[in-house]
């Protein structure tokens, strides 16, 4: 994936707006990036069941009851969406959540700002010096990528 704009990661913030540009352009093949999320799953027991390109932003849980309590409050409309999943005691369980947007809802164009600043996410806080905050390898699960994708396709029962 390439970031749409390059950010100065040494002079102040320049309120370009472009961090909140949040869902990247797609340049992988659906093949490529279909192999690319196959070999995570059965490498490191972490399932992307959409490609790659759909995503943005990690949420958290907590983060995510957050921003749709914060969305409500300022009559935003916002989609947050499951991202990795992962097998828990033979359970799949969402492990973060994105915001399934191309430009963030909070993203005020007009003033150049940040709805909700004071309580944007962490990744939001953080940025340009993102560093990943989770562990990479889980339980790796009984069940292959194509069953899993098309019981959660089909809303089958447990599957989440
Ligand atoms: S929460 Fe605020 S800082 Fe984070 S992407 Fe949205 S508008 Fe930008």
């Amino acid at each position: 994936m390439v970031s749409r704009f390059e950010c100065d990661k040494v002079r102040s913030c320049s309120r370009c707006g472009g961090c909140c540009v949040i869902r990247e352009d797609k340049n992988l093949k659906t093949m490529d990036d279909l192999q690319i999320r196959k070999k995570i799953f059965g490498d490191h027991g972490v399932l992307y069941s959409k490609p790659t390109w759909e995503y943005t932003i990690n949420i958290t849980q907590k983060e995510k009851k957050k921003l749709e309590s914060l969305a409500k409050t300022k009559k935003v409309m916002i989609s947050i969406k499951a991202k990795k999943r992962i097998f828990e005691n033979n359970e799949l369980v969402i492990l973060d959540y994105y915001l399934d947007h191309d430009t963030c809802p909070f993203y005020n164009e007009r003033k150049k700002s940040c709805l909700i600043y004071e309580d944007r996410p962490k990744i939001c806080k953080d940025f340009p010096h993102t560093k990943p905050n989770q562990k990479h390898d889980y339980p790796k699960p009984n069940i292959n990528f194509e069953e899993v994708l098309e019981k959660i396709e089909n809303g089958s029962g447990e599957w989440i």
